[in-house]
């Protein structure tokens, strides 16, 4: 006997559903792009929801079809989150950094048929618009009194066009296992490569992510996405606010540290972005020392690497703990989260900050392994790094059109990351396979040289690159932009690196420059730096 239980889709729409049923009243503050902040509730976002996906019927969107947004973080993209899913359309989240062509690559590869974009990104559309094949619409996402000019030829004006149906519209009915939506890696490498989530793995994704080791979202919270909805599946804040009924706080466009102070002042009490957020947010703190941050509680910091500085100014100047994470678009994207297991209650404060230093342990839904170039398992010792593998029911089995499994044969995924485990199944990522410095056969983390080279006060960015040497390899170079007005030696830059590291891993030289490199996604671009070098014609002293 089996099956007696009733099949209940997990679909997205559920989601926004149980908000609006169960928490209707709870808040979604906006600033929105035209200025103003905006007050919602998880009801009218439903409302506004189900409207967009009546008019994208209304335009012939179907299930199958992809709907493209590229939009900061607001209510109205919050709208539109469930507003294409509900209309059977899987959402495709278009990073506004990307560079032109891969702009135009991604929307003609995915296929979009529909793009709606924030009023200010106008001109990026604009200037790619006779390159895109598939897109039969662009829906500009203000007012009427807000529409910009444009020479795109019939833009409609979203509140307007929301307006037009009432709403008395039920979701499109489909598989739990349909496209809900897609993000692209950001293409450090190649082509970005397309992860299609679907409403199954973005709901199961959303219950882990809310789980108290995890998040630990309730309905008595209120959660800031400064992470953009358009960045690896918004972290999936999008779905997991909501689903807990938690209130959000939605920053918009200005994601400067002044800006984002004061949204946090709307009664923030857990946040999340990548630690170049934090660490701007954490130098306007200091140089306006009147302000606190009385109401907040937990930062998520993921993304890239984050710097122990972060961790302790968070935590033991104003009391915020933070919650160091990894995960890759690839995970939808959560991988893993540092909250603290018995074991590391028991541990002094300062230990206990070593082991925030690593990215944490896994929700259920994430298995985790590491193993050498030959995939054999490698220990949990703390010490052995090796490649890591992800699988689960929210990590990516195929990449959207790749027309090959992206996983071995065991549903493995190869994350291309170099990590250890520790024996309780904390996981710290040393490096990305392409990035650790091979030096006379043993591997140096270029991570944990930033990391040690950013604990000088006059360092502003620190990137680590292996330079070809004829003897060992590679020898290890720090690659240093400096606070401003601050003059800081490179011995003395050295000098705090040697207190971490063995005398055969401490970089051979300190080059300055003025700034670094970076992806669509604000990560050092390792790839771009080590052309600039290469231009420079550098050469290793000695
Ligand atoms: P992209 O690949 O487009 O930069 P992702 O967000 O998918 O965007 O990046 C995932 C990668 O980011 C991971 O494979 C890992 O290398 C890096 N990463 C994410 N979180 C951390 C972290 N906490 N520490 C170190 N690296 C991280």
């Amino acid at each position: 006997m089996h099956n007696l239980m009733q099949n209940w889709p997990l679909r997205v729409e559920r989601i926004i559903d149980h908000a609006a049923r169960y928490h209707p009243n709870r808040k979604i503050i906006s600033r929105s792009v035209e200025g103003p902040v905006t007050h919602s509730n998880y009801s009218e976002i439903r409302t506004k929801a189900l409207q967009v996906a009546q008019a994208l019927s209304g335009l012939g969107i179907g299930r199958g079809d992809v709907v493209g947004v590229m939009a900061w973080n607001t209510a109205r993209h919050l709208e539109i989150w469930y507003g294409a899913p509900g209309a059977g359309a899987a959402l495709h989240t278009l990073n506004p950094r990307l560079f032109a062509d891969q702009m135009v690559y991604v929307i003609n590869h995915a296929e979009d048929k529909i793009l709606f974009v924030d009023h200010d990104l106008i001109p990026l559309i604009e200037a790619i618009w006779d390159k895109l094949t598939t897109v039969k619409h662009l829906i500009i996402m203000t007012d009427a009194d807000h529409m910009p000019e444009t020479k795109i030829p019939g833009a409609i004006c979203y509140e307007d066009w929301v307006a037009s149906v009432d709403g008395d519209f039920e979701w499109v009915k489909g598989e739990e296992t349909d496209a809900c939506g897609i993000c692209y890696t950001s293409g450090t490498t190649g082509n970005p490569k397309g992860v299609v989530y679907t409403h199954r793995s973005n709901t199961l994704h959303a219950l882990a992510c809310q789980s108290p080791d995890m998040l630990g979202l309730s309905s008595r919270e209120t959660i800031m996405p400064v992470v953009p909805l358009f960045h690896a599946n918004g972290w999936s804040i999008g779905y997991t606010a909501p689903m807990a009924g938690a209130q959000m706080v939605m920053p918009g466009r200005d994601m400067s540290p002044a800006g984002l102070y004061e949204m946090l002042g709307h009664g923030v009490n857990i946040t999340a972005a990548v630690p170049t957020i934090w660490l701007l947010l954490l130098q306007y703190l200091e140089a306006n020392q009147e302000l606190e941050l009385p109401d907040l509680e937990r930062v998520v910091i993921g993304g890239s690497s984050c710097p122990r500085a972060v961790i302790e100014t968070f935590q033991n100047k104003y009391g915020v703990q933070v919650l160091h994470a990894w995960g890759m678009t690839e995970l939808s994207p959560l991988g893993t989260i540092c909250s603290f297991k018995p074991e590391v209650m028991e541990l002094d404060p300062d230990a206990r900050v070593d082991v925030q230093e690593t990215t944490g342990h896994p929700p259920f839904t994430v298995d985790l392994k590491i193993t050498d170039d030959e995939g054999r398992i490698l220990p949990w010792d703390s010490n052995t790094q090796g490649r890591l593998w992800a699988r689960g029911d929210a990590v990516v089995g195929e990449y959207l059109k790749g027309n090959q499994s992206a996983t071995d044969s065991e549903g493995w995924f190869d994350t291309g990351d170099v990590a250890t485990m520790d024996p309780h199944g904390y996981m710290a990522i040393r490096d990305r396979s392409k990035d650790v410095i091979k030096s006379g056969g043993e591997w140096i983390s270029s991570i944990d040289l930033e990391n040690a080279a950013l604990g000088h006060p006059d360092v502003a960015e620190a990137a680590a690159v292996g330079v070809p040497h004829p003897k060992w390899d590679e020898r290890p170079i720090l690659v240093i932009v400096r606070k401003p007005g601050k003059e800081p030696e490179p011995a003395d830059i050295l000098d705090i690196v040697s207190k971490r590291f063995a005398k055969w891993q401490i970089p051979d030289d300190v080059v300055f420059m003025d700034e670094i490199p970076h992806t669509a996604t604000g990560k050092i671009s390792k790839l771009q730096l080590r052309g600039i070098l290469e231009e420079m014609n550098y050469k290793l002293p000695g």
